[in-house]
């Protein structure tokens, strides 16, 4: 349905600071591109309230019936530590450090992502493009900013020239920081005295002889600069101009900034229409940083593993807690904040279950249409959550007196009660009943005893007795009986 047709939207936009109405390029479609992780380490739960703000975003889109393509990225090469244009590789340096190729790197925290994602019951993403994957891409964008005058070699690395771009472009249009200001903060690093100018970026790297990732290119065997990757792949899969880009606050400057640039040097035009950042998350009143050790890992907050939390919360109670504040507030992750939303969280359930057997009236106390109408207006409202959820629960104060008949519903009410609830808490706000949750937790199950399952045929194929028993014993350990048939074998938990 195109739901979308009876509303309007209006979104934050970081570029203008106002809140604007939301007008699509193409009206039926949005394209939206989000920087998603460098995958060089397990993601915290400051990356997981990041994309879940654009995942409810994203839900919220699709809900409407709009066809959304949502790009986001993997950064698999060239983001090299602090952000900066020296310096090692970040993806490299792991490697180094545990002794494994870069892409095992690659591989093992993608897949990480990809899990803790899926336990907080993310959408995936339309495309999800790696940087390694679109280095020809970015090459080509390259030599076009070089050809347009705003890029420059030198001893096989290439740089931005901001202070060129900046005579008839604003660099700072996004940040609102002003080139004399950052000339006067900016200290001359070691090894930059490539660069005209300290505030230049890099758009090529010329690779060290012990530099593992590089690529050939026309001024050296090398490896793009960080923020180009998002400028090649967001114009390739959503045009040149496209509606909506987002990512963390602390992406504004210098990626996004640089991005906006990049674009206006080689294409002449602006990318985006709407900038959307989400805000920060912070851990007990302090920013979540690995070198204070104020962190905490999505997996300990989970299994309730760790020094900062009296119990384990369910992915539906911490993605509740999230969805409470708007994405641009800061938002404080507190073992009381946990246990009030997952408190709240189970409140909702009750209320969603007894619904299901709730009596109807031939009158209504309560006009749910209105109520309706209020849902949508704070989401409409720049994706106000907290909004919606205050709204969820006069929902649920009407639901828990239907029983007494302290309050009544007409059939007619009690079905778009259900079917606007359901709409908001499950499809929009991603959550999930404790049986869904399980359900995911039994397919996985499932899944996992194939894997075993097929392991040990091949272990068998190979005369590995010793392994197959070994798999066939643990698992009846575990109560997980295989039964070999003629038709291969299955299994009872
Ligand atoms: P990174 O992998 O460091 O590039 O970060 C991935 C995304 O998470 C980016 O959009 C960051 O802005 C975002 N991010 C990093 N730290 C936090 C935090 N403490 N709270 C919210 N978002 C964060
Ligand atoms: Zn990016």
């Amino acid at each position: 349905m195109q739901l979308y047709k009876q509303h309007t939207i209006k979104i934050y936009n970081s570029l203008t600071g106002e809140k604007e109405l939301f007008t699509p390029i193409n009206q039926d479609y949005i394209g939206m591109y989000v920087c998603g992780p460098t995958v060089y380490s397990n993601v915290h739960l400051g990356n997981v309230r990041t994309f879940m703000s654009f995942d409810m975003i994203f839900r919220y889109f699709k809900h409407l019936g709009y066809k959304v393509r949502y790009v986001r990225n993997i950064t698999d090469a060239g983001h090299l530590e602090n952000d900066a244009d020296v310096g090692e590789d970040k993806i490299t340096k792991k490697a180094r450090l545990e002794q494994i190729e870069p892409m095992e790197v690659v591989q093992r925290y993608t897949v990480d992502f990809h899990n803790i994602l899926n336990t907080f019951n993310f959408l995936p993403p339309s495309i999800e493009p790696t940087a390694t994957g679109h280095i020809i891409e970015q090459i080509e964008l390259i030599k076009t900013i070089i050809d347009n005058g705003f890029g420059y070699q030198v001893n096989g690395s290439v740089y931005f020239d901001v202070h060129k771009y900046n005579k008839t472009n604003n660099y700072g249009i996004l940040s609102k920081r002003k080139l004399e200001d950052l000339i006067h903060n900016t200290r001359e690093l070691d090894g930059q005295s490539d660069k005209r100018n300290p505030q230049d970026f890099a758009l090529w790297k010329k690779a060290e002889p012990t530099h593992i990732m590089r690529w050939p290119s026309p001024w050296s065997d090398g490896f793009p600069g960080w923020h180009l990757e998002c400028t090649a792949m967001s114009t390739k899969y959503l045009g040149e101009q496209f509606d909506i880009h987002g990512g963390g606050m602390d992406l504004k400057f210098p990626h996004h900034e640089c991005e906006i640039a990049q674009n206006q040097a080689a294409l002449g035009k602006a990318p985006v229409n709407y900038w959307m950042h989400a805000n920060m998350l912070e851990l007990n009143g302090a920013r979540m940083s690995k070198s204070t050790g104020n962190i905490i890992n999505p997996n300990e907050l989970l299994s309730g593993k760790n020094d900062k939390m009296s119990q384990a919360f369910s992915p539906s109670a911490i993605r509740f807690f999230m969805m409470q504040s708007s994405y641009r507030s800061v938002l404080d992750l507190t073992n009381d904040g946990l246990l009030a939303s997952e408190k709240g969280f189970n409140r909702l359930m009750e209320a969603i279950k007894l619904l299901q057997n709730s009596p109807t009236s031939k009158t209504s106390t309560f006009n749910v249409q209105e109520w309706t109408q209020k849902c949508y207006d704070a989401m409409n409202d720049d994706f106000n959550t907290p909004i919606l959820i205050a709204h969820l629960f006069e929902a649920v104060k009407i639901i828990n007196g239907l029983k007494e008949q302290k309050s009544t519903l007409t059939l007619e009410d009690l079905e778009l009660l259900k079917h606007t609830l359901n709409a908001f808490v499950f499809d929009v706000l991603g959550l999930q009943t404790e049986g869904q949750n399980q359900e995911k937790g039994a397919s996985k199950l499932n899944g996992t005893v194939e894997l075993l399952i097929q392991l040990r045929q091949e272990a068998r194929a190979n005369k590995n007795w010793a392994l197959s028993d070994q798999i066939r014993d643990q698992l009846l350990e575990l109560g997980i009986k295989l039964n070999d048939g003629k038709d291969g074998t299955t299994f009872n938990i």
